[in-house]
């Protein structure tokens, strides 16, 4: 009813005036052709953000897997996003697992609390990352829709160095791929064979979207995380299992169902990459590991 709506109305803040002449970003592409802004420093004014958000009292979810020995990655995870994730907002973190007993007890601060999720576990590496969708959607409408009004799905083998705040949040975001962001159309690594769900031909796409990084409303994720499952199932009973897993589907989900927003390499960065001009922060780096010493264990 419109008359029952709630106002979301700011108090007096100073901060200096948008210049309509001057735009603060000239080196980076800022807002895509479907108008859904880019995400780097120095296009937003975080207070006036907070003050948004924190007047629609706004609950995060953010969600983690950390399946067999992948538990190692959860105490720098959650200690660095205690720090540096949302801070003053309300953040519930999921931890979806096999190992509870391996996840390490964390004092958190006010407003956020930990949340162990046991889930089953698959062998194959490339199957634990797939999964994610399916129970990602399973949870958003058994659980997730209940507790919070957005969810930020991210991998666990990373650190937070720098804020990462509700400047991230809208309906359905994507984040750019630090290996890609250069990159022309034949550079993307989608998934080129027709017969794949994740197919994407070679004249079409508008960015390479990272796997490990996604979220939006519970509504979007469900959708989201809902298409990929089917897509890969439909795959997997044609014997088809896409390039680059659940990263081809997810390119393939964003190209017909443009995202809202899009972050900005800053939130998805990889030191060996080093450090280019255009990255003024590096907010959410990988954690380097061996991989042979870590996965299938
Ligand atoms: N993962 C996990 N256990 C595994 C393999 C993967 O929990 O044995 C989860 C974990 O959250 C990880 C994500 O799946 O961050 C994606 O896998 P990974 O980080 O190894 O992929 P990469 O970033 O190296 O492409
Ligand atoms: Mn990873």
């Amino acid at each position: 009813r419109l008359d029952q709506l709630t106002e979301v109305k700011l108090e007096r803040m100073l901060y200096p005036k948008p210049e309509t002449l001057k735009p603060p970003r000239t080196d980076v592409l800022t807002i895509t052709p479907w108008l859904a802004p880019i995400v780097w420093n120095g296009t937003y004014n975080i207070d006036v953000l907070n003050a948004q958000f924190h007047k629609r009292g706004v609950r995060v979810g953010l969600t983690i897997f950390a399946i067999k020995k992948y538990t190692v990655f959860v105490q720098t995870f959650v200690e660095t996003a205690e720090k540096f994730f949302m801070v003053g907002h309300k953040v519930n973190y999921y931890v979806f697992t096999d190992r509870p007993n391996d996840i390490p007890n964390i004092t958190l601060a006010e407003g956020r609390q930990l949340v162990v999720l046991i889930v089953p576990s698959y062998q194959r590496w490339q199957e634990v990352s797939m999964r994610r969708m399916e129970m990602i959607r399973d949870f958003s409408s058994q659980r997730f829709i209940n507790e919070v009004d957005y969810l930020v799905c991210v991998d666990v083998d990373m650190r937070f160095s720098d804020e990462v705040g509700v400047e991230i949040l809208s309906d359905v975001f994507g984040t750019l791929h630090p290996g890609f962001y250069g990159a022309g159309r034949q550079g993307f690594t989608y998934e080129r064979r027709p017969e794949s769900q994740a197919f994407i031909p070679g004249d079409e796409g508008d960015f390479y979207y990272a796997g490990g990084y996604f979220g939006g409303t519970i509504e979007e994720v469900y959708k989201l995380t809902n298409f990929c499952h089917n897509a890969m199932r439909t795959d997997r009973e044609n014997k088809l299992e896409a390039v680059w897993h659940d990263e081809s589907y997810l390119n393939k989900y964003f190209l017909y169902h443009k995202p809202t927003k899009i972050l900005s390499v800053e939130y998805l960065w990889d030191n060996g990459f080093g450090v280019p001009d255009i990255l003024k922060r590096r907010r959410f780096v990988a954690v380097p590991k061996n991989h042979n010493a870590i996965r299938n264990k």
